[in-house]
């Protein structure tokens, strides 16, 4: 196949600048401190380059550095990528699973040195093992991972995986009569590609997932009130608009619960600001195991809170605003000095028909005059407003 000829040092001198390329590349993006696997990443690339030179110095140095040493860098290459993705995921898996091959590849390629399409075979079943293994890896937490970085990791192992089993198959079947690495034919092209190509994607997917994951970091951040874990007033009033015109368009009901805690300067007063802010989460508690799942509690600011109802009308809406004034009423909550301390709060209420007028701020302000009303006529109650 005179089309597959190719310069065999360029090829060599590709994989080896693009490995030592996209190792600058994960270098210059790692952040010690913060174990997010582009340490392991940035050595697995530099040693994929160093065992690339290796190879390429087939005849000019000892076999021994040649196969036994450069093949077995190559198995550490990948428990590395799998060590560094097991550090990006922030867990372990059993050592042996990912370490054996470190052990083997020596032993095996010294007692098969003479032999060297059982030597290929070896070699291609073994690495194809460990691609296989980081992918597993992968795709055991794809869902929990965020981001599209992730798809190029599986490409890159995908691409490993496949090159590695015609590798292996197309020897073992003697498809292949001169599988000297050094040597031009088809399977040393599709593995010079791979080891490209691969390493590109593997730097850059990791790269990628690393800023994906701290992209939604900022994000639920952005987003949640850090006291309570609550969505924040940005955040509450966004999912109220959504809802609002969602229900509109549906012709169902909403309804909106503007929640404040009774005297609560009294308690930040009496019992300190701590006993404040752990009365708030209580009650951020209470919100969360309370409501439906498509009901949606956030902090407005201070002690204040809104929960929006979609698909409720006034009778239920008022049912659950009962229901959580009493659970909050009854709850039995502590002070640092163990003394009890009653913890009560009032509700306002804000019911939209389907096809009414109202928008969101009107109806924040119908609810908060309720409120308003709760507080005038002695607290610890539940106001709708007409
Ligand atoms: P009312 O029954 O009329 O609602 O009286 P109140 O004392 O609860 O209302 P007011 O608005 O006068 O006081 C609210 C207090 O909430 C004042 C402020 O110091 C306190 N506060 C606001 N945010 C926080 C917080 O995050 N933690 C704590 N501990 N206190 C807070
Ligand atoms: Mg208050
Ligand atoms: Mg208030």
């Amino acid at each position: 196949m005179t089309i597959m000829q190719a310069h065999i040092p360029t090829m060599f001198m590709m994989v080896i600048i693009v490995s030592l390329t996209m190792t600058i590349c994960t270098a210059l993006v790692w952040r010690p401190e913060r174990k997010e696997g582009l340490g392991y990443w940035t050595l697995a690339l530099a040693l994929h380059s160093s065992v690339y030179t290796l190879y390429s110095l087939r005849g000019e140095l000892s076999d021994f550095l040649t196969i036994i040493v450069a093949n077995t860098l190559l198995a550490g290459v990948f428990v590395l990528f799998a060590e560094g993705l097991m550090q990006f995921q922030q867990r372990r898996l059993n050592r042996w699973l990912t370490y054996w091959p470190l052990l083997v590849v020596p032993l095996v390629l010294y007692a098969l040195l003479d032999q060297l399409a059982a030597r290929v075979v070896v070699m291609a079943a073994i690495v194809l093992y460990q691609a296989i293994l980081v992918l597993v890896i992968v795709f055991s937490r794809h869902r929990q991972t965020d981001g599209r970085g992730q798809y190029f990791l599986i490409t890159a192992f995908g691409m490993i995986i496949a090159t590695m089993a015609y590798r292996g198959v197309g020897t073992a079947l003697g498809m292949d009569q001169m599988l000297l690495i050094t040597s031009s034919n088809p399977i040393q092209m599709a593995t010079f590609l791979t080891a490209t190509v691969s390493m590109i994607l593997v730097g850059m997917g990791l790269i990628l997932m690393v800023k994906e994951r701290a992209d939604a970091q900022m994000l639920k951040l952005a987003m949640h009130d850090e006291l309570t874990g609550l969505p924040n007033r940005r955040y509450i009033l966004e999912v109220l608009e959504r809802l609002l015109a969602a229900s509109n368009r549906q012709q169902q009901p909403l309804s909106l619960m503007m929640l404040d805690t009774d005297h609560f300067k009294l308690i930040n007063d009496r019992h300190g600001h701590q006993v404040g802010d752990q009365s708030l989460k209580l009650l951020a508690d209470t919100l969360r195991s309370r409501l439906r799942t498509q009901d949606h509690a956030g902090r407005l600011g201070g002690e204040e809170f809104l929960v929006v109802l979609p698909n409720t009308q006034a009778s239920g809406a008022r049912e659950l605003a009962e229901q959580l004034r009493q659970s909050i009423e009854q709850s039995t909550f502590l002070t640092r000095d163990s003394r009890p301390l009653t913890l009560t709060i009032s509700i306002g209420l804000c019911c939209l028909e389907p096809g009414g007028e109202l928008d969101s701020q009107q109806a924040i302000s119908r609810a908060d005059q309720a409120l308003y009303l709760a507080k005038q006529n002695g607290r610890n109650r539940v106001e709708m407003a007409a």
